[in-house]
């Protein structure tokens, strides 16, 4: 089947207890005899051919997935270009109001987990650096995961590691008990392995100085992992996700959106190693907001690092790095408009130029027509209550773009990537805009 779920499916609630690796059970007499005495059409080739011994448990090969399974398309770069199809799109669903996944979702996942998990075998078989670990160590992990279904192990000994899928041969030191999209999350570096066992999202049984010990290669695991997640496609676990990891998950994924962007605006200098941050709304709870923390260098920030904060600009969790310094800046806007989802403050040259210069902001190309109104902010202290409220003022119902003389740009809009967008649609205007108002001053024009 190739891992499709075919156009026709008279039962579709099969497919989503089916499992490659359980025994294949063949129905009862009694079953059977029921299913015949339905009237609708029934079709099963257990049942054309009763005397049939059962399929063994043996594993297929390699599943390719297929495109539906591959990994959610990351946003493409080049914004500019694809600005007018873009702003027309309405803001997207929340994650949690996304419509609950069909069946033949789950079947497919199914398939990709396979996939993912038999590739990260194969390779940490070969891994030197887990090989290494195997020269000092001797131990067995046993990963048991459901929904779906799925039994593989390492076992470290004598310079060799094994992995394989099914239970291992020997009694596991270290048994590890988690829901697929658990395991998902933390060999692809979403989700801290110690959190998860803490929060209960992880149970492990066996040899506690074993699993300590087993720290020391998870950087390794999440290398191999990746790799193969990164090649075959992200298994989309999230059909069969409980809200509790939900909420991580798609908090995770904000975080990374945030990180992305950040480094695509670094990367054009529209923010520098110290100066501009960035905040977006938080999908579960519309009342707190991650913001990008504060004095530390934009080319090294991690997506952990993020710092949720409540609509007051303080932190909610200290054990998280100081937030943005511009915190009051955000939060003011979030608080004065419900409709805006994030919020970028860059250090934007050109549009800092032109506020200076007091040119006015004029709609000299095409993007700017997307801009509208541009408002201007007089010069207040950064970091200030008051800079927050001005900015907030300025920007009024439904002002996006606010220039803050002698020292950047604001822009608020329904997603990180539109107020991407109005970022560099603003820059690339004002450069216009400054040189043109250089050549009228030499008489050019
Ligand atoms: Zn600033």
């Amino acid at each position: 089947m190739n891992g499709q779920v075919p156009a026709h499916l008279l039962n579709p609630t099969t497919l989503a207890k089916f499992s490659w690796t359980d025994t294949r059970v063949a129905p009862s007499a009694e079953t059977v005899q029921s299913l015949q005495a339905q009237s609708q059409l029934g079709v099963s080739d257990l049942m054309a051919r009763p005397a049939e011994p059962a399929l063994s448990p043996q594993t297929p090969d390699v599943v390719t997935p297929t495109p539906s399974i591959s990994a959610t398309p990351r946003p493409a770069t080049g914004w500019l270009t694809r600005l007018r199809g873009f702003f027309r799109v309405s803001p997207k669903l929340a994650p949690s109001e996304s419509p609950t996944a069909p069946v033949s979702h789950q079947f497919n996942n199914a398939n990709a987990m396979h996939a993912v998990v038999t590739g990260f075998l194969a390779r940490a078989s070969q891994d030197r650096a887990l090989q290494a670990y195997a020269e000092t160590t001797t131990a067995i992990q046993h990963y048991v995961l459901s929904e779906p279904d799925l039994r593989f192990y390492l076992s470290f000994a004598d310079g060799q590691v094994w992995g394989a899928l099914g239970d291992p041969p020997h009694a596991a030191d270290l048994t590890l008990k988690m829901k697929a999209e658990v395991l998902d999350a933390m060999l692809s570096g979403a989700l801290d392995g110690m959190r998860a066992a803490m929060s209960g999202k992880m149970k492990f049984a066996g040899d506690t100085r074993k699993a300590m010990g087993m720290q020391k290669i998870q950087r390794d695991l999440i290398r191999l992992y990746s790799a193969v997640r990164a090649e075959v496609g992200a298994p989309n676990l999230q059909a069969a996700v409980a809200p509790a990891v939900r909420q991580t998950l798609s908090a995770a994924d904000e975080r990374q959106e945030m990180l992305s962007i950040l480094q695509s605006l670094y990367a054009q200098r529209l923010v520098t190693a110290n100066g501009g941050n960035l905040s977006v709304r938080q999908s579960a709870q519309r009342e707190q907001v991650w913001i990008t923390p504060s004095a530390m260098p934009k080319g090294e920030l991690r997506a952990e690092w993020m710092v949720p904060l409540d609509l007051q600009g303080r932190s909610l969790d200290e054990s998280l790095p100081t937030p943005s310094s511009e915190r009051f800046l955000h939060t003011a806007i979030y608080r004065a408009r419900p409709d805006v989802q994030a919020v970028i403050h860059s250090h934007a040259r050109w549009a800092t130029i032109l506020a200076i210069a007091e040119i006015p902001f004029e709609p000299v190309l095409t993007e700017a027509e997307l801009i509208g109104r541009v408002a201007v902010v007089p010069y207040l202290a950064p970091g200030t209550p008051e800079l927050g409220q001005a900015v907030a003022e300025a920007l009024g119902a439904d002002g996006q773009v606010a220039l803050l003389k002698n020292h950047g740009l604001v822009t608020a809009a329904p997603s990180l990537q539109q107020a991407a967008i109005l970022t560099e649609s603003v820059e690339r205007v004002s450069e216009v805009l400054v040189r043109l108002q250089q050549l009228r001053g030499n008489g050019a024009c």
